[in-house]
Formats: C-alpha cells, sequence, structure tokens
C-alpha cells in the first residue's frame, strides 16, 4: 500500500550497509517546509572541556542508524504512519569561533521553527542545546525540560568563559529560557569541586535526580512524577550521551561511571509520551573515542525513541 508520509529506505529494497547516509535512511531536503519533524545536525565540538570528537557524531550516528526499521515493537509507535519526517542535514558552524557558531544555530533553528517543525538535534557537544533553547523560547516562551546527564550543566563560567558545553542550563535560566520548576535531570553523578554543587538547580526549583537514586530500579515510577511536574506545557528533551554508563556508551567526552542503563534511559524518553515536546537533542557522543561504534548506535536510537513521543505520533501502549 503507497504510504501518506516519507518513509525509512527498507532493508529489502536496500541492504542496511548500503545508500546515502542520512538518518534512519529518510530523504532529506535542504528545510523544514512540510514537514512535522526533522532530524538535524550540529558538527560543533569546540565547546568541550575534555575530549574533542564530537563534532564527528551527526555523520556517526546516521551511519549507525541505519538498521532502525520504522515500527517501534516495545511501544507501538508507528512515526512515520502519522508525521512527515527528513533529514534536513547539517548546520553550517564556524568551526574556528564558538560564539559566532551560536548565532548560526539559533538563526537556522529560528527557520526550522518558522516552519512549525519539531527539531531533534544530532549533536554535537552540549553547547549547541544554548542557542537552540534561545530559538525554541522566542516560539513557545520558557519551556519544560527533561535533561538526562551525568552533569548539571550550570556552571557560572568556564576558564572565564560564559559559553561552554557545561554552562548551558545556567544560561538558559538566566536567560529565561527555561522555567525551573518545569526542569527534571536525571543521572547526574560523579566527583565535583564542593558538596552544594548539583544545588545551584535546586534552588532555581529544578528536581535533580541522583544516578545513585537510579541505581537497581526501575524508572517508570519516577518519570510518573516527572509527568506531573512538567504539566501540559511545552518540554525539551536534552540527552548528554554521557548520562548512560560507561559500559554502554564509552564513547564521549567527560566519562562519570555508575551511570544509567539502556533500558533505564528507555524507560525515561517512553515516559515522556503524552508531553507536548517541541524539540529534542542527542548530544556529546565522540565518535574518535568510540571504537564499536555503539554509542553513535545507542545515540541513533534514542533518537527513534524521541520521534516516537511526539506530539501526533500515535501508539497503541501508553505508560
Ligand atoms: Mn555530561
Ligand atoms: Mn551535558
Amino acid at each position: 500500500m503507497e504510504k501518506k508520509f516519507n518513509q525509512p529506505l527498507g532493508g529489502n529494497d536496500m541492504t542496511r550497509a548500503g545508500g546515502p547516509a542520512t538518518m534512519m535512511r529518510l530523504p532529506t531536503q535542504k528545510n523544514a517546509a512540510g514537514l512535522d519533524a526533522c532530524f538535524v545536525g550540529i558538527p560543533l565540538d569546540i565547546g568541550t572541556s575534555n575530549r574533542v570528537g564530537a563534532r564527528h557524531a551527526p555523520r556517526s550516528i546516521r551511519a549507525e542508524s541505519c538498521m532502525i526499521r520504522p515500527y517501534n515493537m516495545g511501544t507501538g509507535a508507528a512515526p512515520f504512519d502519522n508525521i512527515q519526517v527528513a533529514d534536513i542535514g547539517d548546520i553550517p558552524i564556524n568551526t574556528y569561533s564558538l560564539l559566532k557558531s551560536i548565532d548560526i544555530i539559533e538563526q537556522k533553528f529560528d527557520e526550522i521553527l518558522q516552519h512549525n517543525c519539531i527539531p531533534l538535534t544530532l549533536g554535537g557537544d552540549h553547547t549547541v542545546t544554548l542557542p537552540i533553547l534561545r530559538a525554541i523560547a522566542k516560539k513557545h516562551g520558557p519551556v519544560g525540560l527533561v535533561h538526562v546527564d551525568a552533569h548539571t550543566d550550570v556552571n557560572d563560567e568556564m576558564f572565564g568563559e560564559k559559553i561552554a558545553h557545561g554552562t548551558t542550563f545556567r544560561r538558559a535560566i538566566e536567560e529565561g529560557l527555561i522555567n525551573g520548576n518545569r526542569v527534571v535531570q536525571i543521572g547526574v553523578r560523579g566527583s565535583g569541586y564542593a558538596a552544594e554543587d548539583f544545588d545551584w538547580g535546586r534552588k532555581q526549583g529544578f528536581r535533580v535526580v541522583q544516578a545513585e537514586e537510579c541505581w537497581h530500579k526501575s524508572l517508570t515510577p519516577l518519570m510518573e512524577e516527572v509527568r506531573q511536574q512538567v504539566g501540559n506545557g511545552p518540554v525539551y528533551i536534552s540527552f548528554d550521551i554521557d548520562g548512560l554508563d560507561p559500559a554502554y556508551a564509552p564513547g564521549t567526552g567527560t566519562v562519570e561511571i555508575g551511570g544509567l542503563t539502556t533500558i533505564q534511559a528507555l524507560e525515561i524518553v517512553r515516559g515522556c509520551q503524552g508531553l507536548d515536546i517541541v524539540g529534542g537533542d542527542l548530544v556529546e557522543v565522540s565518535p574518535p573515542y568510540d571504537t564499536s561504534g555503539n554509542t553513535s548506535l545507542i545515540g541513533a536510537n534514542f533518537l527513534f525513541e524521541m520521534l516516537c513521543v511526539l506530539p501526533g505520533v500515535l501508539s497503541e501502549k501508553h505508560p
């Protein structure tokens, strides 16, 4: 039967090892016109503080997305039956200037949002979320945030710089891009500079869920509370791959042990179903440190899972 919306290229039409490496082997287009959702890459890593390499992630995530089939057998979601999706390529950042790059990103996301298209971003380091949220807040006002990460990313400055991958969510609060009472950070852990390191966000109203609170548990009950906290307003999902344990996702820049399992992260993203999601990103995959390709592969799958919980995507099973 002829399908109404763009479909990923099937594994029986072209071997999964072949064809152009677009996200999920979807068609490409130059801009977001006519799309309900798009995949867009940001090949930027000049905001990182330790290992670099995230600039290579959009291409690598696309390559590793070649196995993902159109139906979500876990949730019953069938995104390509319900909404129009394409891969709109990469943002042409300036690889010598972080400040110029974030202006370019904001302007390109303004364009995407003008088309009423929901962006799902293939990062890039976590700096990219700031200009995305700047564009999103212009359209939707301050949004709620589901933030998966080993780090809170609320430093005031890094090496004296206000813009870096570890300052994103402090700037987002200061600029009124996110509503502190509608923010949850899940998976934070590791060593710090002071015992109060995770408390700045709590003072802004964030719910900060440390990794230790997640150990050995299903996160489905947590997500019930998160949905209550976040409520009916617009929500953004920001998924730093280092929220996962390095046993699953070693290919990243700032590794912390004792992280989330892939199953717990599935419970988080699937637990966002029913929220008014206005955008999402998957950041901090660093292919040079990802010798098996698994980190990119996991990243690709979580971007698919985000697609599966967007408004307008019907699902047989609800959380
Ligand atoms: Mn992180
Ligand atoms: Mn981060």
